[in-house]
């Protein structure tokens, strides 16, 4: 594996490849890698020719900056685990090579940026993302881009912007991988200790609570919400929001319709200084399998997050 630093570096590695219609894939991330990141790239890696996996903690999607000189960072062990899954070019620029003196450009997506994370984190947050991601589609080209459910409202944003911009990639999303004890797994989580590790599962339980709700016949969103919330609040966590939303839009639901409507349950919660996100595809059919902790959830669930775009 090769680690590139600058934008030509990387252009002139992809040429010869691209001459030859090497299928190139993409995964984006801001290092610290765990096994959701490693699911990505190993899905990258079956699926396509080159695979190429940026590592910049991008300045501009951090609404705080205690949480962005926070950030945990090792490239050294990053680029090991790149290595041992197989990926081909690591791509670690510094800030002054994607974000040049003179840098005035933002891409933003209306509307479904202002509700959720968007609107706990600000805007800013939904700018930097969409910015950098379109600049790395710019630089890598891909055919294929891989994103983590885990990240439900930012793939629903990427999507938009390829859409919209006619960004000629395919965007893969890939099933939320979670620790054991169901906590999804997340480069945050290295911050939370001792009884904070322990309450950080109230998101998750939170989503087994709703999902328990809907199969067992509830399908009044107040209803099932007040259920996943009695979990987060029994747990001492700081919620900023738990919500049913459309999968497709986000906007809030009601009353639950699925499948003809499919209904995402997100949540977002602070649990002591760390801020954590989680969600859920919600199903009224009491036969499938409920969530899995300590892997990735089934095919099935996987399908039912791509669907959400
Ligand atoms: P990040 O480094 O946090 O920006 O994440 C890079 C990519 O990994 C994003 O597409 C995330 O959605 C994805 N990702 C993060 N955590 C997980 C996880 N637990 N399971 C699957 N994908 C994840």
């Amino acid at each position: 594996m090769r680690t590139i630093r600058t934008i030509a570096e990387l252009r002139a590695a992809l040429a010869e490849p691209r001459r030859h219609d090497a299928r190139i894939g993409l995964v984006p991330t801001m290092g610290a890698f765990h096994e959701g990141h490693l699911s990505l790239m190993r899905r990258a890696r079956q699926d396509c020719d080159l695979v190429v996996v940026s590592l910049f903690v991008n300045p501009t999607q951090f609404d705080e900056t205690a949480d962005l000189v926070a950030y945990p960072r090792d490239e050294r062990r990053d680029a090991a685990l790149a290595a041992e899954v197989g990926v081909d070019l690591l791509f670690a620029p510094a800030a002054t090579e994607l974000y040049p003196d003179g840098f005035a450009t933002t891409v933003s997506v209306a509307g479904l940026t202002d509700r959720l994370e968007g609107a706990f984190r600000g805007r800013a947050h939904f700018d930097g993302v969409a910015t950098v991601v379109t600049k790395l589609l710019n630089i890598v080209a891909p055919a294929v881009a891989f994103l983590g459910q885990k990240d439900a409202q930012q793939v629903l944003v990427i999507r938009r912007l390829v859409r919209d911009l006619s960004l000629p990639v395919t965007i893969e999303v890939c099933p939320t991988v979670r620790e054991r004890d169901g906590l999804a797994m997340s480069s945050r989580n290295e911050r939370l200790r001792g009884a904070d590790r322990a309450r950080a599962t109230a998101l998750h339980d939170a989503l087994l609570a709703a999902d328990a709700a809907v199969r067992t016949g509830e399908r009044d969103a107040a209803a099932v919400a007040a259920a996943a919330s009695a979990v987060l609040d029994g747990a001492g966590v700081e919620t900023e929001y738990f919500e049913l939303v459309s999968a497709d839009t986000l906007a809030p639901v009601t009353e639950i319709q699925e499948p003809a409507r499919p209904v995402l349950a997100v949540v977002a919660a602070r649990v002591g200084g760390t801020r954590l996100i989680d969600n859920q595809m919600l199903t009224t059919d009491r036969q499938a399998t409920g969530l899995c902790p300590g892997r990735a959830e089934p095919e099935a669930r996987a399908a039912a997050g791509s669907q959400v775009s």
